[in-house]
């Protein structure tokens, strides 16, 4: 059983329950979850790989302007299994090719895309570490 690091962002709070739904209907287990509101600085940590791109003060803007909902998901194969689910990354995208996607159902356009899903083994691990540092990750 592999965990990976699920978010529901702020656009979509408002739609946890219904999203928390989908995930235990697609037979992940929720280990975790935590509501928090990131500071800028946490936000922009989290999120260091897209430093200096284009989006990217836009995209803490979104992330930091209300609360998100931070969840350890656990499957097998759960990275991948929950990527799959999210489905692609621009929601008006996932509605044309993904339409039964969480991005899809959920989600509005390129940035107010509903959720996160970590997207390796060691993007996992450290994404579970920030958000639940106290977890034993194996
Ligand atoms: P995530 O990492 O959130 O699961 P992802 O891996 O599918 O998403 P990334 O390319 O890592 O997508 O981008 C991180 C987040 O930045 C996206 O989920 C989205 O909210 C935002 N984003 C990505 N590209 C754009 C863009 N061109 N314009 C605005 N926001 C964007």
């Amino acid at each position: 059983v592999e965990r990976t690091l699920a978010l529901i962002k702020p656009d979509a709070v408002n739609k946890a329950i219904d999203i928390e739904t989908v995930i235990l209907n697609q037979g992940f287990t929720i280990l975790q979850k935590r509501r928090v509101i990131l500071t800028a600085e946490q936000c922009s940590d989290f999120y260091s790989e897209h430093y200096g791109k284009k989006f990217f003060p836009s995209l803490v803007a979104f992330m930091t302007s209300a609360p998100l909902v931070a969840m350890v998901l656990a499957k097998e194969n759960a990275i991948q299994q929950w990527r799959e689910l999210i489905g692609p990354t621009n929601s008006d995208v996932a509605k044309e090719t993904n339409p039964d996607s969480i991005r899809a159902l959920f989600g509005t356009n390129e940035q107010k895309n509903a959720v996160h899903g970590s997207d390796s083994a060691v993007s996992a691990e450290r994404e579970i570490r920030f958000f639940f540092p106290n977890c034993i990750v194996e």
